[in-house]
């Protein structure tokens, strides 16, 4: 069921945030139009790792964070990547992050980080609970693997940190005792923290099923409608210009991922953004498969087995807006998981994808309205926790656009800041 009358709202980018405000701001009882120049749900939201992780507080301007980005200017193959190029808005991006890679900003971006993953895993819940997606929602925590004592030693400190400054507690299982705990992985590991509240699905399943039933609920969805240029008139957008014509709407919502940057000077506010490249591989489950959704450290590689597949996901790499997917990446995705799992890596159909992660310098997401634009609200720049953190950021959309108190403090996530 779909509406011909002109929509309360439209939305620009239908990934899982532009999906999920949809969702909010459709329950608020507005008329939603949803606008994307590809597909829906068709980038970055589509072949990530699928990993719903409130234990993913800390952010990723840690301390030494900035020794690894300069090493990696000169290794092609290190996991986090920055690809030496000339741009000024990379280097002012750097620059910001690096001032950020002390331990007191690295625990308040995870104090507020923790605020909205713990939101958004209770709407999950609510919405799981109501809604039955068909989106292989598992409740089987997160298996953090690690291969070596020194490895194990290491992540010990990052698991106290959680525990002492964020009450985030995990598991600690020896390597004698890994086996049992899941068969898919090899012997001779030193040990492994499992934090049980996390959660996983699979990212194609939700964005198809979450995007079916707002359908229904009547929100209309246009793909391939590129929104070109914005017209404005008494400090608000009057309508927007897209390929599929212009389109006018009370208020607009601004959900564009990794290409947000490109309307800052449109929407008169800075949105600082970089485009973080990963990569995944999906394959045919190996014999055995993975119980659980993992991760190894110590490689940066995430495994996600799905009922029909199984997935390899990792790498960060600042390219810039680059689209290839070099065969030597997804090899040593493979390789990777081969120091860990007992079965090899399936041989078969392999369908490999590449997403560009909306990466913020403080690690915090952009919700909330424009400076100077009384009608345009941004949700976007999710960094590596877009599918953990869609829930709370529809909800907080629609609560700032009703002019409600919000759920979790705001201000934060403010664009704002960046002023
Ligand atoms: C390898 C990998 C693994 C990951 N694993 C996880 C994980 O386990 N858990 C997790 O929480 N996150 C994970 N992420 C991060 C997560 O995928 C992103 O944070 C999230 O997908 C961002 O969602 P989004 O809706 O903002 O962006 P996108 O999904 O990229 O959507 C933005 C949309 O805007 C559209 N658009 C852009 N410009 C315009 C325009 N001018 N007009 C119209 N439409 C436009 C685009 O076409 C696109 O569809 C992972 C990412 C990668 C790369």
């Amino acid at each position: 069921m779909t509406s011909s009358r002109q929509p309360d709202v439209i939305v620009v980018g239908s990934g899982i945030i532009g999906i999920a405000c949809a969702h909010y701001l459709n329950a608020a009882g507005l008329q939603v139009t949803v606008i994307d120049q590809g597909t829906i749900g068709g980038a970055c939201s589509y072949g990530n790792c699928g990993y719903i992780c409130p234990s993913h507080v800390m952010p990723l301007t840690e301390p030494g964070a900035i020794g690894t980005a300069l090493k990696s200017l000169f290794n092609p193959h290190a996991a986090f990547r920055v690809k030496p190029r000339f741009s000024p808005a990379l280097l002012k991006w750097m620059w910001q992050f690096a001032s950020r890679c002390n331990q007191r900003q690295m625990l308040a971006a995870g104090r507020h980080l923790q605020a909205i993953l713990d939101a958004s895993m209770r709407e999950y819940k609510r919405l799981i609970a109501e809604e039955r997606f068909q989106c292989e929602w598992k409740e089987t925590g997160l298996l953090y693997v690690l291969r070596t004592e020194h490895g194990m030693e290491e992540f010990a400190k990052t698991d106290r940190l959680l525990t002492d400054h964020f009450g985030v507690i995990a598991r600690r299982i020896e390597g004698r005792d890994l086996i049992q705990f899941d068969p898919a992985l090899k012997a001779g590991l030193a040990g492994a923290f499992h934090y049980a509240n996390d959660t996983s699905l699979r990212p194609d399943l939700l964005n198809a099923s979450w995007s079916k039933r707002l359908k229904e609920r009547g929100v209309t969805f246009l793909e391939r409608c590129e929104l070109q240029r914005l017209e404005k008139s008494n400090g608000r957008i009057a309508r927007i210009v897209t390929s599929q014509g212009a389109m006018t709407a009370d208020r607009f919502v601004i959900a564009t991922g990794a290409w947000s940057s490109r309307l800052s000077t449109e929407l008169e506010c800075p949105i600082p953004i970089e485009q973080g490249k990963g990569y995944s591989v999906t394959m045919s489950r190996p014999t055995p498969c993975p119980l659980y959704p993992m991760l190894f450290p110590e490689h940066r590689v995430g495994v996600s087995p799905f009922e029909q597949g199984y997935r390899l996901g990792s790498m960060m790499e600042f390219a810039g807006f680059d689209s290839s997917i070099p065969a030597h990446r997804i090899q040593q995705l493979r390789d990777s998981a081969s120091h860990y799992l007992t079965a090899s890596s399936p041989t078969g159909e392999l369908q490999t994808w590449y997403g560009w992660r909306p990466m913020t310098w403080d690690s915090l997401p952009i919700i909330g309205r424009t400076p100077r634009l009384a009608n345009a609200y941004l949700a976007t720049g999710h960094n590596m926790l877009g599918m953990s953190l869609a829930t709370a950021t529809g909800k907080l959309i629609a609560e700032l656009m009703a002019g409600q108190s919000t759920h979790i403090d705001a201000g934060p996530f403010s664009p704002q800041r960046f002023l």
